[in-house]
């Protein structure tokens, strides 16, 4: 087992109740300050924890590191360097911030060059995303959305139990948490009967997503197989696809998600390791029908994570309206990562590959204003008294992930954006 999981082992470093952070968890980050550029970190309880200063000191000098990976801009060059020598240096974080490690406990010159409480930090996107790919994962809100837009009695579309369906999204306006945005504004046809219009959306939606961050490179014209696909997962983080569903519904047929979904999507800040998630592991869901061989797998690869979603309003009144977990995902990541590249298509270190949205079976696990509203048709109580159809300008939306077993819970910290009005 790595050392860092060890559910026995505790850190000197305060952690509070609840934290998503704890030692077995050493997430991946990127931060700056107002007099440190930016620079990778980790983060135990609400202490981020500056892996450049720590470099620089010698503290890894034994594991056959690039140092310069510690003082870029993003975590993409500390990914290259592979699970051998990423784990590594976990292992060597959660040793010496492990209750017994007296090395920096006892170094106040230290611990004053390496700690920062997290309030006083800017957290940076932390990937150099590359491409980045939106499957289409849930059964549960395949189908919601085949019954809304199309055939209720045909909901889900002949491809779909096939294969993991996707398209290819768009990098550019993928942001870190806490990042505002502004409502979108484009062509929407809110009357069958008239022509278009241009507008702000009207149907401002998240989309509960996990995406996962590719950490190695394929070559092009091979694939990666699902038993070798985790070699290539770095790690996961909350994932918020916007999306305007008046621009979506007039826009997507016939080739698909274009202005409906490219104007945001939010990142939550700490890619958190597959590693870090062993404990989650729980089996993927029965496939019937039986899949083609390159998609199939064994083992557990689907991951027992809760997910929230609130919206919180202008004046601060919080509304919980969705609880779903990870594991209601038809497909799992390993057959994504295999579909993905079955044709040749290549990887690169950086690639980000989000789940989809994640609707579970009952309606409080919807995963999305679309399906919890029922196209508008179910509006959701706030606590001020008012209602939502959809995202109304001055919300906040707030999503939150964790899983918990023998009293260690594994989190990915917030994954929070405000929406402005139009600009
Ligand atoms: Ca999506």
């Amino acid at each position: 087992m790595l050392k860092a999981n060890n559910p026995q082992l505790s850190s000197w470093i305060n952690v509070p109740k609840d934290s998503d952070f704890p030692i077995q968890n050493i997430p991946f980050g990127i931060f700056k300050t107002s007099n440190k550029s930016p620079r990778m970190a980790t983060i135990i309880g609400d202490t981020v924890i500056d892996l450049q200063a720590m470099a620089e000191m010698g503290y890894f000098n034994d594991l056959d590191l690039i140092k310069s990976v510690f003082s870029q801009k993003y975590i993409n060059e500390f990914m290259a360097l592979g699970k051998p020598k990423t784990l590594a240096l976990r292992d060597r974080i959660a040793e010496l911030f492990a209750s017994d490690n007296t090395l920096i406990r006892d170094d106040e010159n230290a611990k004053g060059k390496i700690f920062q409480h997290v309030s006083n930090v800017d957290l940076l996107l932390p990937v150099q995303i590359g491409d980045y790919t939106d499957f289409y994962s849930s059964r549960e809100h395949a189908t919601n959305v085949g019954m809304m837009f199309r055939d209720p009695a045909n909901a889900l579309l002949p491809n779909w139990l096939h294969l993991p369906v996707g398209y290819h999204g768009r990098a550019s306006s993928i942001v870190v948490s806490g990042t505002s945005l502004h409502r979108p504004k484009g062509q929407i046809r809110p009357n069958q009967e008239e022509p278009p219009l241009f507008s702000p959306t009207r149907q401002l939606d998240f989309e509960l997503e996990v995406a996962f961050v590719v950490g190695k490179s394929s070559a092009l014209g091979s694939s990666v197989s699902t038993e070798a696909a985790e070699d290539y997962i770095f790690g996961l983080a909350l994932f918020n696809d916007w999306s305007a569903r008046d621009i979506q519904s007039w826009e997507y047929v016939p080739l698909g998600p274009f202005l409906g979904k490219n104007f945001g999507s939010t990142l939550s800040p700490w890619i958190v390791t597959l590693e870090a998630l062993e404990m989650l592991r729980v089996p993927g869901p029965v496939q019937d029908p039986k899949v083609l061989p390159y998609l199939e797998y064994s083992g557990k690869n689907s991951f027992d994570i809760n997910l929230d979603v609130n919206i919180r309003t202008e004046k601060g009144a919080e509304k919980n309206v969705c609880h779903s977990n990870f594991k209601y995902m038809y497909w799992t990541m390993v057959q994504q990562l295999a579909h993905h590249t079955v044709n040749g298509c290549n990887l690169r270190v950086g690639d980000l590959c989000a789940s989809g949205t994640i609707s579970g079976p009952t309606p409080d696990s919807y995963g999305s204003m679309l399906e919890i509203s029922w196209k508008g048709t179910k509006p959701v109580a706030m606590p001020d008294g008012s209602e939502r159809k959809f995202i109304n300008d001055g919300d906040t939306v707030v999503m939150r992930g964790w899983g918990e077993r023998n009293g260690v819970r594994i989190g990915f910290g917030n994954c929070e954006g405000k929406v402005l009005p139009t600009l």
